[in-house]
């Protein structure tokens, strides 16, 4: 599946670069052009793959290129103000070879959380493609302000983009971590996943495309219908090959399912595929208020068993509750892992987006109570409804 990849902010820019690194590890293609927005001219240089002609400064008028800080209002503004600034990043860019646009920006901040969702409310009048945000929720500690930026930032992103793939800092950091140390590793997790999704259904190196391959299809129908979705991911080192010529020789070959215990292989990808669903989800969720799923079980392709992905398909519909679960092979000729990938769209339970919103409206709550203070007793007025119908989603 080619995407055509935008990053805004530091968050979305760093996700960005860390795809085309993944997508550069593993001699992929799918990425058609990648395109950073900041109002923070240090964090466009920062950047390492994207390109610089595709490093575009927006609102340099009014924050002369030194960023936002945490506001995400003026972020919107700026954007708005400078759309057609903005749009100059598909100039030139092979914009009908893309399936699907994405937009990575961190909701928490300024820039991301602002701009990233007006960005994509411009491409949508624009193009007819898909466009998925991919919505970078903060930790918990990070602070009530990142939160309230984010459940409003979250809600209009939802609103303006046909799906967002949703990744929490708070569930990837470990206890007692800095978040900001975390950001390189929950990088790798979250561009891993996506990298895995795009590229399955691409022809590999070997031209090698799997039996029931996963194609760009399959993905757009299981985000139809907008929403938040989560993706989790597991996989098993293989045993090396007893031909003594390893797994990369054996996959070149053709593979040979002879040598490969048809048992091993149902229970790896069955085990892997429970791990991938009960294990870390990119967000934490309540798996059966999904409304759709997708099924990628990567490897040597004598290992991807059909039985066994129907099987896992099967059980990931079992958990789901729902009737509309995918599931296709990526084959990797030399892998020496057996993956799976679970992708869960439109979730409609999940305790941490309840959190961030709850957060958020406790921070909204103070703000309009030290404003009624500062002034008269009346302009406090009814402060929690116009909370709750701002952040309701
Ligand atoms: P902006 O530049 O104003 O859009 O602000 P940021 O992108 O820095 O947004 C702040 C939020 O993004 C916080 O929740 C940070 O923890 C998070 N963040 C910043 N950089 C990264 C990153 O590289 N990876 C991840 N996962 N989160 C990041």
């Amino acid at each position: 599946m080619k995407v055509l990849c935008f990053g805004v902010g530091q968050a979305g820019g760093n996700v960005l670069d860390a795809l085309l690194r993944y997508e550069q590890r593993t001699n992929a293609d799918y990425v058609v052009d990648a395109v950073a927005y900041n109002t923070a001219s240090a964090d466009l240089r920062g950047l390492d793959l994207v390109p610089e002609e595709n490093r575009i400064l927006f609102g340099a008028d009014e924050v002369s290129g030194h960023g936002v800080g945490a506001d995400n209002e003026l972020a919107a503004e700026l954007a708005e103000r400078d759309s057609r600034q903005l749009l100059r990043g598909t100039d030139g860019a092979p914009t009908s070879t893309a399936d699907a646009f994405l937009i990575f920006a961190g909701l928490g901040g300024g820039t991301g959380s602002g701009a990233a969702p007006v960005l994509a409310k411009h491409l949508q009048r624009i193009y007819e493609q898909p466009i998925y945000g991919v919505g970078i929720l903060p930790a918990a500690d990070e602070g009530a302000l990142y939160s309230r930026n984010a459940a409003r930032s979250l809600k209009t992103f939802v609103d303006v983009t046909d799906h967002v793939f949703a990744f929490d800092n708070g569930a990837w950091a470990n206890a007692g971590e800095d978040v900001s140390a975390a950001h390189d590793s929950m990088n790798e997790e979250l561009v891993r996943r996506l990298g895995i999704l795009f590229a399955s259904g691409e022809v590999s190196e070997s031209g090698t495309v799997g039996e029931s391959v996963v194609d760009s299809s399959e993905v757009i129908n299981t985000l139809r219908g907008g929403g938040i979705s989560t993706i989790g991911y597991a996989a098993s080192e293989l045993p090396e090959s007893d031909d003594g010529g390893g797994f990369s020789i054996k996959g070149l070959l053709g593979g040979g399912s002879s040598s490969v215990d048809e048992l091993d292989s149902i229970n790896r990808i069955t085990t892997q595929t429970r791990k991938a669903v009960l294990g870390r989800l990119t967000l934490p969720c309540d798996v059966d208020s999904a409304s759709r799923g997708l099924v990628v079980v990567s490897g040597p392709p004598e290992w991807l068993n059909r039985k066994a992905i129907e099987r896992s398909r099967t059980w990931v519909e079992e958990q789901t509750g729902s009737m509309e679960v995918r599931g296709g092979d990526y084959p990797l000729p030399e892998s020496n892992h057996v993956g799976v990938l679970v992708l869960l769209g439109d979730v409609s339970r999940s305790d941490r987006v309840a959190e961030v919103r709850s957060t958020a409206v406790e921070a909204e709550r103070d703000r309009r109570d030290r404003e009624a203070d500062e002034t008269s007793a009346d302009a406090g007025g009814d402060a929690e409804g116009v909370v709750d119908e701002r952040l309701d989603t």
